[in-house]
């Protein structure tokens, strides 16, 4: 069960946000039980429950008002804002602070083979992707009559398996293309992980202790630079 006057954050349950959204909670002094199974962890120190989703369901609880934080990657929160904008469904919130992990980028790779010189090399291509609304927007600024091809997994062997002529991805270090022999031609969106807030009111209490653990982040991102 869960308290309405106890601060609800959303972290990630297990993934590449995982990590350092836990490892920062614990460095702000959040001291928490967690018990594996449950969705819910609650804190033995401080009014706070952890609820442990999957990325893609943070922005919405946290725009739905559901939850009052969330730790989310920007590439994430920003899809998700496309998508509910074309729902039209409002996408309200406050981004407290960029955090110091979670770096990645959107990249549009292509097979080896293939030549690439600008996006109007992708005219009339299928490009298979996560993030259909980010890529989309891209085609539309670009002025590239393509198409975005959602598939929620296996992006990367779809040139191979006949269904896409390139990817849109993200990308870290790149050796996941380089195994699938692609090439990363052009990047579309920078992310970083980011702490966001709901919109709408919040109790007198819940907002003092956001404003107590805010300078806290600070310090631990400073003391790490
Ligand atoms: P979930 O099961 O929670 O849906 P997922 O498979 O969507 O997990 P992860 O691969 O754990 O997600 O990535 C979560 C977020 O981590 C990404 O949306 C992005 O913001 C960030 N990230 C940082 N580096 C990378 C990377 N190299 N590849 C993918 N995501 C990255
Ligand atoms: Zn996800």
């Amino acid at each position: 069960m869960t308290d309405k006057n106890r601060l609800r954050i959303a972290v990630q349950k297990s993934g590449r946000l995982n990590e350092g959204s836990m490892k920062l909670l614990k460095a702000i002094g959040v001291k928490l039980s967690i018990r594996d199974r449950l969705l819910i962890a609650h804190s033995t120190n401080l009014p706070i429950d952890l609820l442990q989703v999957r990325d893609d369901d943070i922005p919405g609880l946290v725009m739905d008002g559901v939850v009052d934080l969330g730790f989310i990657g920007e590439n994430e929160l920003e899809e998700k804002a496309l998508e509910r904008a074309a729902a039209g469904k409002a996408s309200d919130y406050d981004v407290l602070t960029k955090l110091d992990f979670g770096d990645c980028r959107l990249s549009i790779a292509v097979p080896k083979e293939m030549s690439y010189a600008g996006p109007q090399d992708l005219a009339g291509c299928n490009v298979a992707t996560t993030y259909p609304y980010l890529l989309e927007r891209f085609f539309k600024q670009q002025g590239v009559n393509a198409t975005a091809l959602m598939l929620t997994g296996s992006v990367e062997v779809a040139p191979r398996a006949g269904l896409a002529e390139a990817i849109c991805d993200l990308v870290s270090t790149g050796a996941t293309l380089e195994a699938n022999g692609l090439v990363e031609v052009q990047e579309i969106f920078q992310s970083k992980a980011v702490l966001i807030q709901r919109k709408g009111d919040m109790p007198v209490a819940k907002q003092a202790l956001i404003d107590k653990l805010m300078p806290r982040i600070a310090g631990v991102m400073q003391a790490k630079e």
